[in-house]
């Protein structure tokens, strides 16, 4: 009961909106009866003021009454100007009639009376008259012009359907007024092969076709929900669904829809059978404004065109955006390597008593916006899609170059740390990998360090080990990075030929708020120096953890304390 109630209200609603996008400017209508009372009360004036004998005093100099006659009278004819400026056909009506209605007046007054000061007055008339013809011809022709360029801008030419500007107007009317509504993207399947096959101009015809019977459909609300379709280029249309009870009542009108469109389309005696997939999203359950739920509802289709399933219906969920985001990511990552415009940052490393003695390089990407992505965004994507190790030997290629640089000018002894993934270390060729880029950057391999995190003692020890022991062996350094934060065993660390640890800054961050967590941090360090490791704190942010660390041993620190990543040209400048 309460649903068939607001069904009309949200087709109102609709359709309020949408008059509301179409060009509608007009002064309220009070202006008109606020102009006519000026109007009325000016004449008034005049009236009174031309049959006035009485005289007053400006300046000293006595002025009669009815010279002011002018003035009111050129009040009375701007009225009737704003007539026709603010009140469109009507106005100009009305100012018409009573500036010809004055006409018998004047003409009583001239030729009965014999006034010929009325000479004047019937001049001003006429000219009135004019100057009002034109500002109406001019306003009108504006108008028409105004109006055609906004119904072009929130229409689809071809379709005549509302387009994605109106869309969208709409679908924010409605976020504001809190009602719940689903965005349906809708993409064609293979339109392409018809525009390719049999020219645009049928592939026009189609798109006009489908457009037509979505909107007969919707218009005649055939659906037990109100609906709304617009087209938003191309191939691709949306449908805004509203009033719904349940998702059944949503995917019943999809379906009407999918129905509608799968019915043979004939052009020029040709039948073209269409399909389509539908990727839903829903306001407020899956996005609160209409930037995100188009991203939704279009992960929600993308998903289902890859899927290629039968099924052509889906709505979106959560781990799509997070599909959706890692192939963006993914296609910035390979769009980089392919450029070669992967970048690295190095920051500082420290001995306790502020000696710089190296960087680690870190990976950037630099964004569109030319902001850089963040590593925790595209390692892991990079990871997962096996680039890794593309990003990981640029990374270490680029990085020993720029020492190689420096070495020649300067005889520094900083080294140079590199994260390298476990995934990329056990590949076949990764020790021909680094010999080659040792070779062609000159530079002696005990300037470089490895980082890898610790997990690799616990996923794959043995071969592991092995490896690593083939790195050692080119005389390259092997840090543990984000030490504590894995499970390895004390037996692992002691097998491990590493030269140095990182504690991670996940402990760093809470060890002076904590007392028991800087006491672990305590025993990594001595365990550390027993095993005959340097033991370096990661992520130092301020002064009371320096102090603490150096408090209870550590050997180095790497933190936005004494230095944030920076672009390898300041950190020629700091060597
Ligand atoms: P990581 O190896 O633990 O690198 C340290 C990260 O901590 C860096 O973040 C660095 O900017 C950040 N950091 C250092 N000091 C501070 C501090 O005081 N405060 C805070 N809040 N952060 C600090 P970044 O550059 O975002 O790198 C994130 C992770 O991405 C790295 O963690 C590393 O695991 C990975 N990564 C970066 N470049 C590469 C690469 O070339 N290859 C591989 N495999 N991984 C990389
Ligand atoms: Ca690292
Ligand atoms: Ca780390």
């Amino acid at each position: 009961m309460r649903k068939r109630r607001l069904l009309p209200t949200i087709a109102k609603n609709i359709d309020k909106t949408l008059s509301g996008l179409y060009y509608n400017k007009q002064a309220p209508a009070w202006t008109f009866v606020f102009l006519l009372c000026l109007y009325a009360l000016t004449l008034f004036f005049l009236m009174t003021i031309t049959k006035s004998q009485s005289t007053i005093s400006i300046f000293g100099t006595p002025v009669h009454v009815n010279t002011f006659a002018g003035v009111f009278s050129s009040l009375a004819n701007i009225c009737v100007i704003l007539l026709v400026v603010f009140c469109r056909k009507r106005g100009f009506i009305t100012a018409l009639l009573i500036l010809i209605c004055q006409f018998p007046i004047l003409g009583v007054q001239l030729f009965k009376l014999h006034r010929t000061a009325t000479i004047p007055g019937a001049f001003t008339n006429l000219f009135t008259i004019m100057a009002c013809g034109i500002i109406y011809v001019n306003k009108t022709m504006v108008e028409k012009y105004q109006k055609n360029s906004h119904y072009q801008a929130i229409t689809d030419s071809l379709t005549g359907l509302p387009n994605r500007f109106a869309c969208t107007e709409l679908m924010e009317s409605f976020i504001k007024s809190g009602v719940n509504f689903v965005l349906v993207s809708i993409d064609l399947n293979n339109f392409k092969n018809i525009n390719d096959i049999m020219g645009h101009e049928i592939g026009n015809k189609v798109l006009s076709e489908i457009a037509y019977r979505w909107r007969v459909l919707a218009d005649a609300r055939k659906t037990k929900t109100v609906d709304f379709v617009a087209r938003l280029g191309g191939d691709e249309f949306a449908l805004v669904i509203m009033g719904y009870n349940s998702p059944a009542d949503v995917a019943d009108t999809i379906k009407s829809y999918k129905k509608k469109l799968e019915e043979t389309i004939t052009i020029d005696n040709c039948d073209y059978f269409m399909t389509a997939c539908f990727g839903c999203a829903e306001f407020p359950d899956d996005a609160q404004d209409t930037t995100s739920l188009f991203s939704c509802a279009d992960a929600a289709l993308h998903e289902i065109k890859r899927l290629n399933s039968s099924n052509c219906i889906l709505r979106f969920s959560n781990n799509l955006l997070k599909t959706e985001q890692n192939l963006e990511i993914e296609r910035k990552l390979r769009t980089a390597l392919d450029s070669d415009s992967i970048l690295f940052f190095l920051q500082p490393q420290y001995d306790a008593s502020h000696k710089l003695l190296g960087f680690e390089a870190l990976a950037r990407i630099k964004d569109t916006d030319d902001s850089f992505m963040r590593p925790d965004e595209f390692i892991p994507v990079a990871e997962k899609t096996g680039l890794i190790d593309r990003v990981d030997i640029d990374v270490f290629r680029k990085a020993a170059c720029f020492l190689g640089e420096i070495l020649k000018k300067t005889d520094t002894n900083i080294t140079i740390s590199t994260n390298i993934s476990v995934r990329h270390l056990m590949k076949n060729n990764f020790i021909d990998e680094i010999k080659d880029v040792l070779s062609t950057s000159g530079v002696p391999a005990d300037r470089f360090e490895i980082e890898i995190t610790e997990s690799i003692m616990i996923d794959s020890a043995e071969k592991a080990l092995q490896r690593i022991n083939d790195v050692k062996k080119l005389g390259i350094k092997v840090a543990i990075d984000d030490f504590g934060t894995g499970f390895s065993s004390l037996s692992y660390l002691n097998k491990f030929p590493a030269d140095s640890l990182k504690i991670d800054k996940s402990f760093i961050d809470v060890m002076n708020s904590n007392d028991s967590t800087k006491q672990y941090v305590a025993a990594i360090i001595s365990i550390g120096h027993t095993l005959n490791l340097k033991v370096i704190s990661e992520g130092v942010e301020i002064l009371e953890q320096l102090e603490t660390l150096k408090n209870i041993g550590c050997d180095c620190i790497q933190g936005f304390l004494w230095g944030r990543p920076m672009p390898p040209e300041e950190a020629a400048k700091l060597i």
